[in-house]
């Protein structure tokens, strides 16, 4: 690949490589401040990780099968017990389906700020994990439980926040929502509903925060600093199912083509035929241009210099990593496979579900059609279970944006900030519906490995982290101003 990539590199003429090289060396990034000491020392912390255990230990599963509401009550019991001053200052509305809203009245009438997350966790059957998922133990100082990093971390450290500013009798500037979802996890209404109580209520939001980037300890190989990403979209969604119809029969004397085979040639063609278009939109090219005086010289020079290498980028990116590929394009990853019911039947019928996240040069539409036309070349059967749209781009001009930004730099010196373009989905795309100033944000330090963990075993985070967290919430709420609100830089 490095012969490659000198072998066009060479083609290009000398005088444009060395102003792309001049403007490498230049593009040096700020030397990073210093990571700050954490407020809060050992017995502090520990105490505080043994009340977040208590959140952990109620399994707030909300699988249709398994959602049980009672779980969802016990944890408003915790939540009251833990932040008595929440409870009893705050106005606090539970929906039917467990939803917890929490309203703050600010000073000043008009746009409220609205900071989301969700009770519910995702399941730990079948995971082999170092501790019980549902006790909240603590390590080494890093807590551990199912929830503890996605994202009961985020009701704490913003409920605790808020409770250390009654405690000193602070007003906020607008008024503030907490809204906290119980089906996140399995793509259910309890943020389309909170959206509607919120405007049947007349709320109108100047913005809604919720969870989404960390900031993450070597977010791409060679930076030389912990990132802080704020996504600002979430790729388009469908799951679609492929079906195969033929001859059964007994397996002892099969033919060459089944059902299951045509559906194993087809799968293997979409995974090899780059049938999406790859390409850098305007985000991702922010985030790169934002990234790259981070990195070392040649990455630098690589994503520093787009005007020179994005050509070459387009091309090598998706074959060389996975996030890459995903970051400029629609990717198709089957999941679900359903053949005979018994060992030795050829199925008349077979099927395959493949999870698709679409990408913006070619959305919804554009890529299913490319998938219909695949699926056509087979004579399989398309059908869509469920899609939806990527969402809309939050702007990065904004008064909201820019204030997200000076607060990370003032509370995480050590770190760059970047916008993102999230993989995966979160609540915050219903509330587009209530402002173009979505924030996907987690103020939560991460590395990688703890990154990882996040839906499998031994999700863990360092308690040091959870109060930095409490911090970041903190100091947002306490230096907001309600003209922030208001419009465009
Ligand atoms: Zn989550």
């Amino acid at each position: 690949m490095k012969k490659k990539v000198m072998g066009v590199m060479a083609a290009v003429p000398a005088a444009v490589l060395g102003t792309a090289a001049i403007r490498t060396a230049l593009m040096k990034a700020k030397p990073a401040g210093e990571r700050p000491a954490c407020s809060r020392n050992e017995t502090e912390l520990e105490r505080m990780g043994h009340d977040f255990a208590r959140m952990i230990q109620v399994k707030t599963y909300s699988w249709q099968s398994e959602k049980d509401n009672e779980a969802f009550e016990k944890l408003h019991a915790v939540i009251d017990d833990l932040f008595p001053l929440v409870h009893e200052k705050l106005e606090k509305t539970v929906l039917e389906d467990e939803v917890l809203l929490y309203h703050w009245k600010g000073k000043h009438a008009g746009k409220a700020v609205i900071i989301t997350g969700h009770q519910d966790v995702v399941p730990v059957e079948g995971q082999n994990w170092s501790y019980p998922p549902f006790a909240g133990e603590i390590h080494e100082g890093k807590i551990y439980g199912r929830g503890v990093n996605d994202d009961k971390c985020n009701i704490f450290t913003q409920l605790a926040a808020c409770e250390s500013l009654l405690k000193k009798e602070f007003v906020p500037d607008s008024d503030i929502w907490f809204v906290y979802g119980t089906n996140e996890e399995c793509s259910g209404p309890s943020a389309v509903h909170a959206i509607a109580w919120l405007k049947e209520h007349g709320v109108a939001a100047a913005c809604a925060w919720d969870e989404g980037g960390a900031v993450v300890d070597k977010a791409m190989a060679g930076m030389d600093r912990p990132y802080a990403v704020i996504g600002i979209t979430e790729k388009g969604y469908a799951d679609v199912k492929f079906t195969a119809a033929g001859e059964g029969g007994h397996s002892s004397a099969p033919k060459a083509e089944t059902t299951m085979t045509r559906l194993a040639d087809f799968m293997h063609d979409v995974n090899h035929a780059h049938l999406f278009e790859c390409s850098f939109t305007p985000h991702v090219r922010a985030m790169f241009e934002n990234m790259a005086p981070s990195f070392g010289y040649g990455m630098r020079f690589l994503f520093g210099n787009l005007w020179l290498t994005e050509g070459l980028l387009t091309k090598l990116m998706p074959k060389i990593s996975n996030q890459g590929a995903a970051l400029l394009g629609t990717t198709v990853c089957f999941t679900e496979m359903k053949g005979s019911d018994a060992t030795n039947v050829i199925p008349t019928e077979a099927s395959v579900v493949a999870n698709v996240r679409t990408g913006y040069t070619q959305g919804l539409d554009a890529s299913l059609a490319i998938l219909k036309q695949k699926a056509d070349q087979y004579g399989l059967k398309m059908e869509v279970l469920s899609s939806r749209e990527a969402s809309p781009v939050t702007p990065t001009d904004t008064k909201v944006y820019a204030y997200l930004c000076r607060c990370i730099h003032h509370q995480f010196p050590d770190c760059g900030v970047s916008p993102y373009v999230m993989m995966g989905g979160t609540d915050n795309r219903h509330y587009a519906d209530m402002t173009p100033d979505c924030l996907r944000f987690y103020p939560l330090r991460l590395s990688s490995a703890q990154l990882g963990t996040m839906h499998s075993p031994d999700e863990n985070v360092d308690l040091s982290s959870l109060s930095d967290c409490i911090d970041f919430y903190a100091y947002f709420i306490e230096n907001w101003k309600a003209e922030y609100g208001s419009e465009a830089v």
